[in-house]
């Protein structure tokens, strides 16, 4: 199935329930409602001369419109770049051409930046950039206005000619590690994966999902919006960015049911003097996902009474969800695990040397392989063949599986430490931090030394009013419960850690200060 026809089925069963709600905006709109605007825009854009695999970018924070465009574009098989809407003029002249854009949609300004003069600021250097529609202004509606020109049975032809194995979109990664990386992505990869997460947060059309994280990222497009419109769920967007209050009063004034985020953003609703002033009964389940999802922050939500919240993993380049907890998972597997692999699909441990799979219970890098791997990096074949092989997704993140198949990731290769010969993992250490009182987060990296090649340092935010912590306290704190080689060397108090978009964490960034700070 294409995403347009899956959308179309959804319409016909369910139109009459509620299938967006936009809170900024004051929009609420009925899959009827949402359906009509989906293909008035589909049409619009039949009529500009656009064709199946032409790229159409969107450059915006989370807005109904931009549900509007991800599923008009989907609709006749033109190829979506999703484009981080913390780019500047730099980044975007990059992913402009790289992705040899031809119409591109972008809103007005965001957070004071202004988005339409940084658009004309690059554009005399992409040649391909035929069309830029700004959101909610004129050359929108000038857009919409040619709709008319195209007929329903155009629309359906075009349609009918589309493949669930033709790119659709090309999603960037987050860039936690590095520059983004552009993953092509089919009908079949994100559909399928949409379906599949909404089936393990047993979904139905009565589901109200609040969605606070970026629809320019997969957790927000796909596990949002296609896990939602694949069982008539309604997608309740609490702001254009990501604000901890506003996220709470949404989830509760929406009723919804789920909710969504990572970590991180767990954390800062967490961290609000009025967390417990707000109703969030009516909460049943949700997906925590796209870093390391503290033990003690799920027990946490559980006890808060949203006893079917789940953990995901995945990466953009496998649409993304691989595995996923499930409701009746035993309590110890549902906070401390990343679940079981999803239908479908299939993991594997490797030796990173050896690249034989290893046994239960010893740590290696985790492959994936089924449906949901992406086509490959847009323009990038070397790197997807580094990134590929024989049909398997090398996720670059370690991870160990125990004998019932329940996975946990230890961490990125990347983040590694070896210290005196020893393999540290960092997650080990955070989530051994977060079980002291006043902390409120805590990030392990490691940095050179002169004696043990690497050594251990930690940024730590603390709670409100707590006493920063000293570099003797978190020996203090750690000795007697952790060895000797794992207790961090140097300590920094920070209020905030560098962020990616998405909400996470960037230890490349963390790893340059510290260094440069310790000299
Ligand atoms: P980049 O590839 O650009 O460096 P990124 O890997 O963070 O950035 P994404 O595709 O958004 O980009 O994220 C996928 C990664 O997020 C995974 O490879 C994994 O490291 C991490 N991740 C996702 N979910 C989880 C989880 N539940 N637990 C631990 N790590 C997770
Ligand atoms: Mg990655």
């Amino acid at each position: 199935q294409t995403i347009g026809a899956s959308l179309d089925a959804t319409i016909a069963a369910h139109g009459d329930r509620e299938a967006l709600v936009d809170r900024a905006q004051g929009l609420r709109w009925t899959y009827a409602v949402f359906g009509a605007e989906v293909d008035r825009l589909a049409k619009a854009l039949v009529a500009t001369g656009l064709v199946k695999g032409d790229r159409v970018g969107i450059w915006a924070p989370n807005c109904a419109e931009w549900t509007v465009v991800q599923f008009a574009t989907a609709k006749v098989g033109l190829i979506l770049v999703n484009i981080n809407p913390a780019y500047r003029s730099h980044e975007l002249r990059y992913v402009l051409g790289q992705a040899g854009i031809r119409g591109l949609f972008s809103a007005q300004t965001f957070k004071a930046s202004d988005y339409v003069s940084m658009i004309e600021e690059v554009r005399g250097d992409c040649p391909d950039l035929e069309h830029v529609w700004v959101i909610g202004q004129e050359s929108w509606s000038e857009l919409v206005a040619h709709a008319g020109e195209v007929s329903d049975e155009r629309l359906q032809l075009v349609g009918s000619e589309l493949s669930p194995s033709d790119a659709i979109n090309i999603q960037y990664t987050s860039g936690t590690t590095g520059f983004p990386k552009g993953a092509t992505l089919s009908h079949r990869n994100i559909l399928n994966n949409g379906y599949l997460v909404g089936e393990t947060c047993r979904y139905t059309e009565e589901d109200r999902i609040c969605i606070p994280v970026p629809f320019y990222h997969c957790f927000g497009m796909v596990m949002g919006n296609l896990a939602a419109t694949t069982h008539g769920a309604c997608m309740v967007i609490p702001a254009p960015g990501f604000d901890p209050r506003l996220t709470l009063e949404a989830t509760a004034e929406e009723r919804c049911t789920s909710l969504y985020g990572v970590p991180t953003m767990f954390i800062a609703e967490w961290a609000l003097p009025t967390f417990a002033d707000h109703d969030l009964s009516s909460v049943r389940t949700g997906i925590m996902a796209g870093s390391p999802c503290p033990a003690e922050l799920m027990k946490k939500l559980i006890a808060a009474g949203i006893d079917e919240m789940t953990i995901a993993y995945g990466m953009t380049e496998t649409s993304p969800v691989s595995t996923q907890t499930h409701t009746d998972d035993d309590f110890d597997k549902k906070v401390g695990t990343v679940g079981q692999v999803t239908p479908h699909l299939e993991v594997k441990v490797v030796d990173p040397v050896t690249l034989e799979a290893l046994p239960h219970g010893e740590p290696g890098e985790l492959w994936t392989a089924g449906y949901s791997v992406m086509l490959g990096y847009w323009g990038q074949d070397d790197r997807t063949a580094e990134a590929i092989v024989d049909g398997w997704m090398r996720t670059g993140d370690l991870a160990v599986m125990d004998d019932a198949g329940f996975l946990q990731i230890t961490g990125r290769i990347k983040d590694m430490v070896i210290r005196g010969g020893e393999n540290i993992y960092p997650r080990e250490i955070e989530e051994f931090l977060h079980t002291h009182p006043d902390i409120l987060d805590a990030q392990v990296i490691g940095v050179p030394d002169e004696k043990y090649g690497e050594e251990l340092a930690v940024w730590i935010r603390m709670r409100e009013g707590a006493e920063p912590l000293t570099a003797e306290g978190v020996r203090e704190f750690a000795t007697g419960r952790l060895a000797h080689y794992k207790i961090p060397r140097h300590v920094r108090i920070v209020d905030e850690f560098p962020m990616t978009v998405t909400g996470k964490v960037r230890k490349v960034e963390m790893r340059e200060i510290t260094v440069t700070e310790l000299g």
